[in-house]
């Protein structure tokens, strides 16, 4: 027998509960993983409080992402003892997920844990990570080096904000972090930032183009916030948008995209190739400090999850929350 936090759906609300499930109780896949840690992320955060259309059917185990060892397999890709990630995939959301002490898992949703990295460091990172990670390649690839100019992140002290600003300042980027809580300068002083900006004054509706201010942005809020920061990035920049926090609508004009060369590029993590999640996972191991991450995490167990689920979607966690099961 072993613990996880199962969700069931009654006359339309979602309920939450630590229960004691049975091996036999779990999905029919290839890979038998025991979880050493999940960890939460706004998604998690809408599937455990029921407030966004996550999950596809109850009874559901949350939890996008994992990290552990394999202990069982029937796929010549893994063996007992090998050490795994998980993130995406619709897991937590489709298919049972990581905040249990066992989780059966397909090979192909599976990555190796890279040399060098431990499984609390992996789920310290998570899709939140993973997905900064992405974003700051999709600068890369959109050509913005450092001597550029300042990039902008914002829902800054948010988890993949936090990420992304503590990869950018590695990396050598001037940082300005959007962020709605002031108490939060400090801690993103720490990370690396070095410029601020409110949430309120970001949001405010913008002119199709305003004055260029930004050489690249990583946007984790949508709606006005996104359209401003188009409106303000310099000719031939590039946004990397990843995030609904502050709204899915995008109130903005084709002015910066055909005015001033303005690249937007979408991220997701979620079906993003393994060749490309592998390549994020080691650029993780190299370009996001330990210290920076200890910074950034915190750790909670099955049972603490319904109130960090609410806190999370009311915005009010700050960097990464570790989960561990056990
Ligand atoms: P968090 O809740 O940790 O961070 C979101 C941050 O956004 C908050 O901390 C807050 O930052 C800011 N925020 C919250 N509400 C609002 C609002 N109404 N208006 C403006 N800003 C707001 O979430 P995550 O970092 O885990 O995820 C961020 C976003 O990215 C989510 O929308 C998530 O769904 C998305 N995401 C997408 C992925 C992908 O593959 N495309 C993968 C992972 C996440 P502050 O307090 O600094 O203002």
């Amino acid at each position: 027998m072993f613990n996880a936090l199962v969700l069931e759906q009654e006359e339309g609300k979602t309920l939450s509960a630590v229960k004691q499930l049975d091996l036999s109780d779990l999905p029919d896949e290839d890979v038998l993983v025991k979880v050493s840690y999940s960890s939460l992320n706004y998604k998690d955060g809408l599937a455990i409080t029921g407030s966004g259309k996550i999950v596809h059917k109850f009874p559901m185990v949350p939890g996008i992402d994992l990290a552990g060892v394999v202990t069982e397999s029937r796929s010549p890709q893994y063996q007992a003892g090998d050490q795994v990630i998980m993130t995406g995939w619709s897991v937590g959301e489709r298919y049972w997920g990581g905040y249990s002490q066992y989780a059966r898992m397909k090979p192909e949703w599976l990555v190796k844990l890279p040399q060098g990295m431990d499984a609390a460091k992996a789920m310290s990172i998570g899709t939140a990570g993973l997905t900064a990670m992405l974003c700051v390649m999709a600068l890369e690839e959109g050509g913005i080096t450092p001597d550029r100019g300042t990039v902008v992140v914002t829902g800054a002290a948010g988890g993949v904000g936090s990420v992304a600003v503590a990869i950018l300042s590695q990396l050598g980027y001037t940082v300005a972090a959007v962020t709605g809580r002031e108490s939060s300068h400090e801690y993103l002083r720490g990370l690396g930032a070095s410029e601020f900006l409110t949430r309120a004054e970001m949001a405010e509706a913008s002119r199709p183009l305003e004055k260029q201010r930004w050489a690249g942005a990583i946007d984790t809020v949508g709606d006005t916030i996104l359209a401003r920061v188009l409106a303000e990035t310099d000719y031939r920049g590039t946004v990397a948008a990843c995030g609904l926090a502050g709204g899915y609508k995008l109130p903005t004009t084709v002015m910066p995209f055909i005015l001033r060369n303005v690249r937007l590029q979408g991220v997701d993590s979620v079906m993003c190739p393994v060749d490309i999640r592998t390549q994020a996972w080691n650029r993780l191991l190299t370009d996001l400090p330990d210290n920076a991450l200890g910074d950034i995490s915190s750790v909670i167990g099955l049972a603490d999850l319904p109130q960090a689920a609410a806190d999370i979607v009311a915005g009010k966690i700050q960097g990464r929350t570790l989960v561990d099961p056990n």
